[in-house]
């Protein structure tokens, strides 16, 4: 049955059981599956054991919830404890949790891979040998600490704040860990999101001031992903299960994607673009919607920034919503389906009729990109711009079916302590050349660091392995080995990566079933908060015993981090002469440090609407409420905040500027809801923007400057960017005309449905589904190079090669290549203990000056260990490292790297072996100042001396006077090629 069908009969058999006055499960997933335990049974759950058949033997659980950790949802679990052993058998999905509904993708159950995978490292180690040359001894956990505390502490009273970095990958939380780093006055956040998703968070937030998408899909007429949605996108399993929900009540699928992705193949309407032209389509679209005045007008007229558009660029016309109809009418004119058809390669009729379906979809268009187009163009960040273009043209904003602001549908509480902001700026992550950045500047710390911009002296990681995942690893590496560069680094991690081997400590932290985190993501239009907690610390509690550490329950010395960052924060400021103490203080026991019970009952008893009531009615704490259910539905339906009217007794002396922009007196409402949001900024009298001026009323409207949809970007226009200030069309760095005749555009973003970038080697299960990566070619292109599947490849990029096999196929548009990242793990010879066995080749590394290469010199073979299926491993292949070959691409405005490569490829010459990859870093360093050299810094294009604009989004926001630039040095380094 296909997924299709299967979701027609759900909806059909809910329709049934309500028809009859009945409920399908009770819970807040209100949906039907018969297999779900009804939560009033789970402390004691009787399944028969499997293992025991043909005879009856009952087994008995406590069913524990908890968040998985395994991809950016946040589904729920439901782990299913043996009574008996105390152990996990099973982690199913919890039908109490409102986003994910009881279903969960291959990843969640396989947590129990990670649980009990026998390579797991559960000691803290320390580094004996030199970097990198895996000698480690074991350390107790106050030796660790008290020497982080020291040198942590030394650095920030010698105010080298930014000497201490905490690099995260995924953070699997809210915002915890940004608040330790605050508490610490250390503007030291650095994340993965510039190797991710900047560029659709900044077409996202210049638009609306909110940086992500939230698509209603189960209520949509058109759903339009510009991604692999369905098996693998943003808040998958939640969204995919919602988008087949749409697809079942009627709903038109259309998916553009460069490849026939399994997504694509679910889509009514799957198109193929060359890519980097996706901009060029929706602009088409967009002229469509514009010369046949099938756009929203009144909305158009309500809620876009029009007034100051026509100011800025037509102040010879009169300032009426007429005279810009008639300027919009011409903007895009050139934007015909032919024009795109040969910018993109897809017909001008399969354009036009994509142009009709998006028509036809009215309020009720759910449009979402995340990473694909947009992480892998130069001006990927105009692919999300332009798409929320056409929701923007139909009214398709906030409403049922249509496309919400994320922060809209998300909720993050307020914590027991709000520290302060940061009085410093950290140049290394937010460098002067890149002041639109959607965050930091991550992917280049090694080039910064080369160029002496600074240096670090405690480096953390954590969920994160940038020697595999970012690209230019092998510049990673030269860094990492550098002591004058990095002091001490310390890798937070459960297993073992290609960046924990140079590391100096290596901290074993738990899996998603050993730890705690709040989390809250975009899945519909309701608002919910997901508990992640340690399950077996959970189920004791359960059965009345006191747990007061979470190792005390994890195996080995496997901690969490969120005990492990308040003892480092209570012992860096030891008698609190820092300020930094309180924050780690217990409200309950003063002098005490505060502990996660009470860190996690203060927020659900304060901070969540409705949560204490809702416990109360059981007889529960609200702690122990989430501890029991692990979510909670806060809120849904919240439709269009914009409209919302602002009470009179909120406009205290209130201002108003020529576009209607009202601004302030009174104090902001508190709010317990602290989700991140633009922050425009205060009136020349100091009030605070408060909504916008809309026929006679004073409206919410959006956390822009304007406080409407920003069509125009005066962002854009003041620092430097004016000519695409509006959604525009930026040819990408893979555009045809400059690949020329040899090269071909090869797209390396894509994932693999039951894999985690760096995380899920050590999952048994999913291994054997997916383990390795080949080159997907078309047909045509295997002709032309004579090569066929499974024969070795060479792929060149700008900095090197690799050597891979081909995976002939129709399913990718002819002069396109394709191959997964997920793939190509690899690891050093070391002694077991030390190593990950399963998903990794082992691997000789040399280096000659600033060139080096890598070859496989053994692969994954099954072997002996606690858990015999490791003796029962049939594969042989772990996939190719080919983001080593990538140079960095940052996007001049988003900061975002561009994925797409352009590469040469050929046959395999003799010689060459499966795997082989060879890179020069003093290439890598090259395209570097290429792409720096095409900034415009805040040095020079800073309106008002500030090094960002203040009301952009940013983690961990630094204080006022932190944003403005130095007035005597230039923070660029002379000689580094940054110019216009
Ligand atoms: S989509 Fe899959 S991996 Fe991601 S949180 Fe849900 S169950 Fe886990």
């Amino acid at each position: 049955m296909s997924l299709e069908d299967l979701a027609k009969r759900v909806s059909a058999a809910r329709a049934a059981t309500e028809a009859r006055g009945e409920t399908f499960y009770p819970g807040p997933s209100r949906v039907h599956l018969a297999a779900f335990p009804p939560k009033e049974r789970w402390d004691d759950w009787a399944e028969l054991d499997s293992r025991a058949w043909p005879q009856r033997v009952e087994r008995r659980y406590l069913l524990v919830p908890t968040t998985c950790f395994n991809c950016e949802s946040a589904c729920g679990l439901l782990a299913y404890v043996d009574r008996a052993t105390l152990e996990v058998q099973k982690f199913e999905g919890n039908p109490e949790h409102p986003g994910s509904r009881g279903r969960n993708c291959a990843k969640g159950p396989a947590t129990l891979n990670q649980v009990t995978d026998p390579d797991r490292i559960l000691f803290p180690l320390r580094r004996v040998g030199r970097r990198g040359e895996g000698k480690w001894e074991q350390v107790p956990w106050d030796e660790v600490l008290d020497d982080l505390a020291a040198r942590i502490r030394k650095a920030i009273v010698e105010r080298r704040q930014s000497e201490i970095m905490y690099h995260v990958g995924r953070p699997g939380e809210d915002g915890f860990t940004e608040r330790i780093l605050a508490a610490w006055g250390v503007d030291g956040h650095n994340s993965h999101t510039n190797i991710c998703s900047s560029a659709a968070r900044a077409g996202y937030e210049l638009w609306c001031g909110i940086d992500r998408p939230s698509p209603d899909h189960a209520r949509a007429k058109v759903i339009l992903l510009v991604s692999s949605h369905l098996e693998a996108g943003h808040y998958f399993n939640p969204h995919a299960q919602r988008i087949m929900e749409g697809k079942a009540n009627g709903a038109k699928l259309v998916v553009f994607d460069t490849r026939l992705s399994n997504t694509a193949t679910h889509a009514d309407l799957w198109v193929a673009p060359i890519p980097g032209s996706e901009a060029a389509i929706f602009l088409a679209i967009a002229n469509h919607l514009i010369q046949t005045r099938r756009y929203d007008r009144e909305f158009v007229r309500r809620w876009w920034n029009w007034r100051e558009f026509l100011e800025a660029e037509h102040p010879e016309l009169a300032p009426t919503f007429e005279s810009f109809e008639a300027v919009l009418a011409t903007l895009y004119a050139d934007y015909t389906f032919d024009f795109a058809a040969a910018e993109s390669g897809v017909t001008a009729r399969v354009l036009a009729q994509v142009a009709e379906l998006v028509a036809g979809a009215g309020t009720r268009l759910a449009t979402h990109t995340w990473r694909s187009a947009a992480s892998g163009n130069l001006g990927g960040w105009q692919v999300a711009r332009t798409l929320f273009l056409l929701n923007a043209l139909l009214g398709a904003v906030a409403t049922e079916g249509g496309t919400y602001p994320n922060a809209w549908n998300k909720f993050v509480p307020k914590p027991i302590h709000l520290p302060r902001h940061p009085e410093h700026w950290n140049e290394l992550t937010w460098p002067a050349e890149f002041p639109l950045s959607m965050y930091e500047l991550s992917f280049l710390l090694p080039h910064f660091l080369r160029q002496g911009r600074g240096r670090l002296d405690v480096y953390f990681t954590r969920v994160y392995n940038p020697v595999w995942t970012n690209p230019d690893g092998f510049s990673w590496i030269e860094m990492l080995r550098d002591e004058k560069l990095v002091g001490c680094y310390v890798a937070l991690t459960p297993t073992w990566n290609e960046t924990a081997y140079f590391a100096d400590y290596v901290l074993p932290m738990g899996h998603g079933s050993e730890r705690h985190d709040l989390h809250s993501y975009e899945t519909h239009d309701a608002q919910w908060l997901g508990f992640r907690q340690p399950v077996l610390r959970a189920a004791r509690e359960r059965l009345g015993e006191k747990v007061g550490d979470t190792r005390a329950t994890n195996p080995g010395e496997v901690w969490e981090e969120n005990e492990f960052w308040l003892e480092l924060t209570w012992r860096l400021d030891p008698d609190g002469s820092l300020g930094i103490r309180p924050f780690a203080e217990s409200k309950q026991r003063p002098g005490e440090r505060l502990g996660v019970d009470e860190y996690y009952a203060w927020i659900f008893e304060h901070s969540v609407p409705g949560l204490p009531e809702r416990a109360a009615a059981e007889g529960l704490t609200p702690l122990a409420f989430m501890r029991r259910y692990g979510a909670f539905e806060i809120s849904r339906d919240l439709g269009p905040l914009y409209e919302r009217e602002v009470p009179a007794e909120e406009l205290i002396d209130p201002a108003e500027d020529r576009y209607g922009r009202v601004y302030t007196q009174a104090p902001k409402p508190p709010s317990p809801n602290i989700v991140p949001m633009g922050s425009p900024d205060p009136d020349a009298a100091g009030r605070r923007p408060a909504g916008v001026r809309q026929d006679g009323k004073v409206l919410q409207g959006f956390p822009t400057p304007s406080g409407r949809l920003e069509f125009y970007s005066s962002t854009l226009a003041g620092w430097g960017w004016r000519e695409v200030a509006l959604p525009a069309y930026i040819r990408s760095h893979v555009h045809p005309e400059s690949l020329g005749p040899d090269r071909m555009c090869l797209i390396s973003t894509f994932r693999l449905p039951v894999h985690i970038h760096t995380r899920s080697a050590n999952a048994k299960w999913l291994d054997e589904i997916a383990h390795t990566n080949p080159l997907w070619l078309h047909t045509r292109d295997a002709e032309r190079l004579g090569v066929s599947t499974g024969d070795l490849v060479r792929v060149e990029t700008e900095i090197g090669h690799f050597v891979v096999k081909a995976w002939v196929t129709e399913g990718i548009r002819p002069g396109v290549l394709a191959c997964s990242h997920h793939m190509g793990r690899w690891k050093l010879a070391a002694p077991d203990g030390q190593r990950q066995h399963q998903q990794t080749a082992t691997v000789g590394l040399a280096q000659n000056g600033s060139r080096w290469t890598l070859r496989q010199e053994g692969s994954v073979e099954p072997f002996a260990s606690s858990d015999p299926d490791t003796a029962r491993l049939w594969w042989t292949d772990v996939g190719v490292h080919q983001n080593l070959t990538f140079p960095v691409h940052p996007d001049p405005v988003s900061g975002m790297h561009c994925w797409h490569q352009a590469v040469r490829v050929a046959k395999a010459a003799p010689g060459e072996h499966y795997g082989d990859i060879a890179v020069d870093t003093a290439a890598s360093r090259r395209v570097f100042e290429e792409w720096l050299a095409r900034t415009r810094p805040a040095t020079r294009h800073s309106p008002d001396g500030t090094r960002r604009p203040y009301w952009l989004i940013r983690p961990l926001k630094p204080s006022r006077e932190a944003y403005l630039l130095p007035r005597t040095a230039s923070p660029i380094p002379a000689g580094t090629g940054a110019a216009e």
